[in-house]
């Protein structure tokens, strides 16, 4: 993922080893770009910044990650964000109908930067709020006044958990396959991801091919979503064969092409 840097001489403190806990999300609140906001944060003094700005083209970081942006400070908090233990992210808006909005284009970049800074600093998806969370301020108003743009944004960063039988059926499969003693609640949550990823599949070759009933579910969901696992279908068996058919799964879905079946594999394969 591209970022252009171009930092702020003036609008930031310095980090001083400062742990990042939250990632708060705004708008700009104005139709901008993102390099006419490095400009105007650039050398003058505003009393204001934040770390990215976002727009349909590219992504600007007008401050270093490890140091304090000004962008969500308050008299009054409604949660444990601040600026000193935060990254904030703006996203810039376009005009709709006489009202300010935020492209798709904007909001895919922002999930993209959300997810890769959530990786990098450990920030798990309940750490993710919008500004609105933090101060109250109607900030970014389009996820404000439509609370399910916010649902859907949150349940993009891919941590939300999320219900249904195929999901009961899976859990059924690993408590049984590894003993695993997953709570059989029909809900893709935490517990679930974690043990995806403890029994993950993969084929290497020259390694020992890994049969089991959890093979042959997760070769069902291939078939079942169009993705063929070779001649022998759901043999139980993860060779060549089903690896070439999960990295098609992946390439198919935005996924990180491995061949690995973990937590992320997993649960579009349940959806
Ligand atoms: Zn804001």
């Amino acid at each position: 993922m591209q970022i252009i840097k171009d930092l702020t001489n003036i609008n930031y403190s310095k980090g001083n080893n400062r742990k990042i806990k939250y990632i708060v999300i705004h708008y700009v609140g104005a139709v901008s770009t993102a390099r006419n906001n490095a400009s105007y944060f650039k050398n003058t003094y505003r009393g204001a910044s934040a770390h990215y700005f976002v727009d349909d083209n590219e992504i600007v970081q007008v401050v270093e990650d490890k140091d304090v942006s000004w962008h969500c400070g308050a008299d009054k908090y409604y949660c444990e964000a601040r600026n000193s233990n935060s990254i904030g992210i703006e996203m810039c808006c376009y005009k709709k109908n006489g009202k300010l909005d935020i492209s798709n284009k904007i909001v895919d970049k922002t999930i993209e930067l959300v997810k890769e800074l959530m990786k990098k600093y450990n920030i798990d998806v309940n750490h993710v709020v919008r500004h609105y969370d933090v101060s109250h301020k109607v900030c970014p108003a389009p996820f404000v006044n439509d609370e399910n743009r916010w649902n859907e944004f949150k349940k993009r960063l891919g941590q939300a958990p999320f219900k249904n039988t195929t999901v009961l059926e899976w859990q059924k499969v690993m408590n049984k396959c590894y003993g695993c003693e997953l709570a059989e609640d029909n809900s893709y949550g935490p517990d679930s991801r974690a043990k995806a990823n403890n029994y993950y599949l993969y084929y290497e070759k020259g390694k020992s091919v890994i049969v089991n009933d959890h093979v042959k579910f997760i070769q069902n969901r291939l078939i079942k979503k169009g993705f063929s696992c070779g001649e022998s279908g759901a043999d139980k068996s993860y060779g060549p064969d089903t690896r070439d058919a999960v990295k098609a799964f992946q390439k198919a879905n935005g996924l990180e092409v491995d061949g690995y079946v973990g937590a992320e594999t997993t649960e579009l394969l349940l959806k």
